[in-house]
């Protein structure tokens, strides 16, 4: 084969796709362990595929080069992504937060149509190989996948992150690169859910509410974000939640000592949040103090917040002594949250960390230690956050690594796309 893909996922069927059209007359493989592809195509965005979003810049990834991550996402503007998937018959919609999903609502509409045109251009497909082994031999390379051996001039290595094994994608593909000659950021999880302590958020179980969420860790800056929060049986969860699960993970990685709090009531700081109270007290005070905070927050929440505290929530604003407003106020404003781990990678959206960006070459993503080898997807060090950015990543990624195989395998000149 010219060219064999490892991992027939969102960014090896890309790749797969790209390489065929650039290239018609050379032999493209997609190898994938997994016995039907495009698990994790079909569960994204609650089985609605948030394909990509509307403005995807650096900013919304973390990893370990900010500068490679910008010069792969601005190869394929998410303009392009529209087209493409335009093009193989799937027309997209933007939802809140710049969201873009196909406007059938559903992720098979996005995985039929990848791979029909994977069978369209005549890319060989092979089910249920897990590779075990690449090897450098002078032609390119051998691969070992069960009672499968190929050799192929040029092999991508689209195998994933570690999240949701169950679907295929085990980190398998670490270790090929590290046989390879690759080095590890080393992974955690990544957009996960967080177990809490104690049992403040069992009886909040299913709301949901705007907080922003505070990572603070030594020798870090504090690491903010605003969002939803879902208060869950084992602890927290949403779009904030997810979002702040990396950073946690890096910190606990790093062996810093991590706490994290909620401002309950966002945009407001404890200043502000008193003198809406003392307002309050002086326009009505006979209004009791949880009906007051459930001007600010979800009633049940503040009731809970309140029982904590051991403040009687039906004590009349006007009589409110000042020690129990203060420490009422912090407490909205800094609500610790005792996370005692995530839930890890069976419950993780993505991967932190992976192969290091700085061990290939961002113009291509082709490897800086082993010839005729690429990378694309989670894989690589760079996590987008909730919302479309890590299948940005993964088709941008794919069109970099596909181009330069055009340039590599194809000296004479790229096909007309
Ligand atoms: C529940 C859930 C919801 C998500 N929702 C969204 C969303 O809406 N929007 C978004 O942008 N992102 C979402 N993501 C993240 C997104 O799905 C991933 O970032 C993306 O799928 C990564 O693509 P990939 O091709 O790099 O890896 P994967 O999709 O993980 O594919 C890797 C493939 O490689 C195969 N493989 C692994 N090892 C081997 C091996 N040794 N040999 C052969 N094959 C191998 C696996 O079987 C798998 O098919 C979600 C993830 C999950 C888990």
């Amino acid at each position: 084969m010219d060219i064999a893909i490892v991992g027939g996922g969102a960014a090896g069927l890309a790749t797969a796709i790209f390489a065929a059209r650039l290239m018609p007359s050379r032999s493209v493989v997609v190898l994938d362990g997994a016995d039907k592809l495009g698990a994790k195509i079909l569960m994204s965005g609650g089985g609605r595929c948030n394909i990509t979003n509307r403005v995807v810049t650096a900013a919304d990834f973390r990893g370990g080069n900010p500068n490679a991550i910008k010069q792969v996402l601005a190869a394929f503007p998410v303009a392009r992504t529209v087209k493409f998937f335009q093009e193989i018959g799937v027309e997209l919609c933007e939802e809140d937060d710049g969201k873009l999903f196909p406007k059938t609502n559903r992720a098979l509409t996005v995985l039929a149509a990848m791979l029909g045109e994977v069978a369209r251009l005549g890319v060989r497909v092979l089910h249920g190989q897990r590779v075990t082994n690449v090897r450098r031999i002078a032609s390119g390379h051998h691969i070992s996948a069960g009672a499968v051996t190929l050799s192929a001039g040029n092999v991508v290595l689209a195998t994933g992150g570690q999240s949701f094994p169950k679907t295929g994608s085990d980190g398998s593909g670490y270790k090929l690169a590290g046989e390879l000659g690759h080095t590890l950021v080393p992974p955690t999880p990544a957009l996960v859910p967080l177990v809490l302590d104690g049992g403040f958020h069992v009886p909040l179980s299913g709301i949901s509410h705007d907080v922003e969420l505070t990572v603070q860790a030594a020798g870090w800056k504090p690491v903010r974000v605003h969002g939803e929060l879902l208060w869950t049986h084992f602890g927290i969860s949403g779009p904030a939640v997810l979002d702040l699960s990396r950073h946690w993970h890096r910190a606990c990685l790093e062996r810093r000592a991590v706490t994290v709090f909620a401002n309950l009531v966002p945009g407001e700081d404890a200043a502000s949040v008193e003198g809406r109270l003392l307002t309050l007290a002086s326009a009505q005070p006979r209004v009791q103090l949880h009906n007051a905070l459930a001007r600010l927050l979800p009633a049940r929440v503040a009731d809970s917040l309140l029982d904590a505290l051991a403040v009687p929530g039906t004590t009349p604003m006007a009589h409110l002594p000042r020690d129990a407003r203060r420490k009422v106020v912090q407490a909205l404003v800094r609500w610790p949250l005792p996370v005692l781990d995530s839930r890890g990678y069976s419950h993780a959206e993505t991967t932190a960390g992976g192969v290091p960006l700085a061990e290939v070459n961002p113009r291509g993503l082709d490897s800086r230690k082993c010839p005729g080898l690429y990378f694309v997807g989670e894989i690589l060090d760079a996590d987008g956050r909730i919302g479309g950015f890590n299948f940005q990543w993964a088709w941008a990624s794919a069109w970099v690594a596909a181009t330069a195989l055009a340039r590599a395998v194809k000296p004479d000149g790229l096909a007309a796309e």
